[in-house]
């Protein structure tokens, strides 16, 4: 174990927090699979809590569950109860990535200060940043064969003819979520709220930016570099 001050600024028994930001195709799902495995952190993402929430029918669960039977939007207070919930897991002991939450400013300032009564805080947020054409690229890239279901992508696995399918033949189509103009339309949604909730973490000097057009083993590296840097490093 090296003595480069992560010790000093960071007592050993105490966890860290890590926030995972990036848009629909920046590679933010892969970077949050490698990272917990690495670290020894519990990856929580907003979409899987809700699905166990539900499924288990926790109290919060049940809660979240009489809101989108009525179509409302579930109250930031149940969304942060649920990830207080896992945080008090002991499988969060050693930490815990957060990952499609906060969404929102507000979210973000409401987990602050619930982190905060318990003495806690987002550590680092770590911004996997990728052009919008890029993400349209990647993301519009797909091509399903309608007869056989094979997935193509024009970039990264084309067909060996284009718009055909290797194994039948078949004329490739494209489905409407995978429209570069459908695809467009969703990320300019996405994109504004996430860049706020980067925005008030800059605020607090608590931002690493990395390039998400580098390869995935690269865009690691940078991650766990800046969390080094930071003096965040998990041995
Ligand atoms: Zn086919």
């Amino acid at each position: 174990m090296t003595d480069d001050g992560a010790q000093r600024s960071l007592p050993a028994n105490r966890r860290r927090i890590l926030l995972l930001v990036g848009a629909a195709g920046a590679g933010k799902g892969t970077q949050a699979d490698i990272l917990s495995r690495e670290l020894g952190l519990v990856h929580l993402a907003s979409g899987d809590l809700f699905r166990q929430a539900l499924r288990d029918g926790t109290p919060l669960g049940d809660k979240a569950r009489e809101y989108m039977d009525r179509g409302d939007l579930v109250p930031d207070d149940v969304t942060i109860g649920m990830f207080m919930e896992q945080l008090a897991m002991p499988s969060a002991r050693r930490g815990a990535l957060l990952d499609g939450f906060p969404r929102t400013v507000a979210q973000a300032r409401a987990l602050d200060d619930t982190l905060a009564a318990q003495g806690e805080r987002i550590d680092r947020v770590l911004s996997i940043d990728v052009p919008v054409d890029e993400l349209v690229e990647r993301l519009a890239g797909r091509w399903v064969c309608p007869t056989c279901g094979t997935v193509y992508h024009l970039e990264i696995d084309p067909p060996r003819v284009r718009g055909i399918c290797d194994r039948d033949g078949m004329p490739l189509e494209q489905r409407d979520d995978d429209r570069p103009e459908v695809v467009r339309a969703r990320l300019a949604k996405q994109i504004p709220p996430m860049h706020e909730v980067v925005d008030h973490y800059e605020r607090a000097g608590v931002v690493s930016r990395v390039d998400g057009r580098r390869p995935i083993a690269e865009v690691t590296r940078q991650i766990l570099d800046a969390l080094r840097d930071a003096g965040l490093t998990v041995d």
